[in-house]
């Protein structure tokens, strides 16, 4: 199903690319003919995978390490991508972590590591990423917010929070960067099935099944052709906008 040449010529960073939704994004991009860089906070940790990737696919995969909770790595990082690959089209903040835990529990360090990475990091990934896309004349910026986001969640309320604050700059960024061709739009997938949701309690689990019109979980490869379309030039006129992927969790 994949079109080899839908992304050729384009270059993307896939934050958190090492598993999970990110790396079947990352895959699909590069099955579309995208050269990506993805990222992964432990160095060394994507070596041997952009080698086997890139082997698989038409296009080449790099990693590119940082913490995207750390401004200083993140900046570094965009500095290596602009080295090797001279330009971005692309970047796809998919880097996220959930912490649950009643509100009333929830510790100030929890509050602080969901905002750095879930919030503050995507806000300096596109920093970077919005001046080197602004250079090739446009591009796409693809934010990975969540359905709790949009509706909340007992246990999520921090998380909840943070992703809240994806879809907020979604949609000031789609605003400012639109003239300069950069598109901003936001994926708010519903329950898919990765490590992020691996200590849902059987029972919550069953009632989200219970509760998606679609009667299962998703799959990080059912969120990925969204990503994909998004960044292509099928997607031409369409930023600012908050699209679900969950199912029909809400509709
Ligand atoms: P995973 O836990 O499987 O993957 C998350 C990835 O992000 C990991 O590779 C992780 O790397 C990386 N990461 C975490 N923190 C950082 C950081 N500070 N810097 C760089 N990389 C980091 O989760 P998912 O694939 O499920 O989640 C991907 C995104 O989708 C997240 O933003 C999540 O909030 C969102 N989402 C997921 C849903 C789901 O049901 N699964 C639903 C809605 C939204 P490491 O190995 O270093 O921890």
């Amino acid at each position: 199903m994949s079109q080899p040449d839908l992304l050729k010529s384009r270059t993307a960073v896939v934050t958190g690319a090492g598993r999970g939704i990110g790396r079947a994004i990352a895959e699909a991009m590069l099955a579309a003919g995208a050269d990506v860089w993805l990222n992964a906070r432990t160095p060394g940790s994507l070596d041997d995978d952009c080698e086997a990737l890139s082997l698989a696919h038409p296009g080449t995969a790099r990693p590119v390490y940082f913490d995207v909770a750390d401004a200083a790595q993140v900046r570094a990082g965009f500095g290596a991508v602009l080295k090797g690959s001279g330009q971005l089209d692309i970047l796809v903040n998919n880097a996220g972590i959930l912490r649950e835990s009643m509100f009333e529990m929830a510790s100030v360090e929890s509050m602080d590591a969901q905002f750095a990475t879930n919030l503050r990091g995507l806000l300096v990934c596109s920093q970077y990423a919005a001046r080197l896309i602004a250079r090739r004349g446009g591009g796409s910026i693809i934010n990975i917010a969540s359905i709790i986001g949009r509706v909340g969640n007992p246990g999520q309320v921090v998380y909840g929070a943070s992703k809240a604050g994806v879809i907020g700059a979604t949609l000031g960024m789609a605003k400012e960067l639109g003239p300069r061709q950069i598109r901003v739009n936001a994926i708010t997938p519903g329950v898919i099935d990765t490590a992020l949701i691996a200590d849902l309690a059987p029972e919550k689990r069953d009632q989200l099944v219970a509760a998606t019109g679609l009667g299962r979980t998703g799959t990080p490869d059912d969120v990925a052709p969204l990503a994909v379309f998004l960044a292509s030039d099928g997607a031409r006129y369409i930023t600012g906008q908050v699209i679900g992927v969950d199912g029909g969790l809400v509709i």
